[in-house]
């Protein structure tokens, strides 16, 4: 990875509190929404993480590699 990506990598995680979530339109677009409540990432967050929602502590049980993919599936980061 070159330096420029690395980058706008670190530039696409800092995802704003501000903003509704452009995936779902129903509310704002956080790391905790989309990692555990959009309602547009439902299938793969399921698919990756084994359940349709989950609140903060369940993601907190969760293994980062798992909340890594479904992260990237959800192509917000
Ligand atoms: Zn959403």
């Amino acid at each position: 990875m070159g330096h420029a990506d690395l980058n706008r990598h670190l530039t696409l995680m800092q995802i704003r509190t501000d903003t509704v979530c452009p995936l779902c339109q129903e509310d704002e677009e956080t790391v905790l929404h989309l990692l555990g409540e959009c309602s547009a990432l439902v299938v793969k967050r399921a698919n990756i993480l084994g359940s349709p929602y989950l609140c903060y502590e369940e993601l907190g049980k969760m293994h980062w590699c798992a909340l890594l993919r479904l992260a990237k599936a959800s192509q917000r980061f």
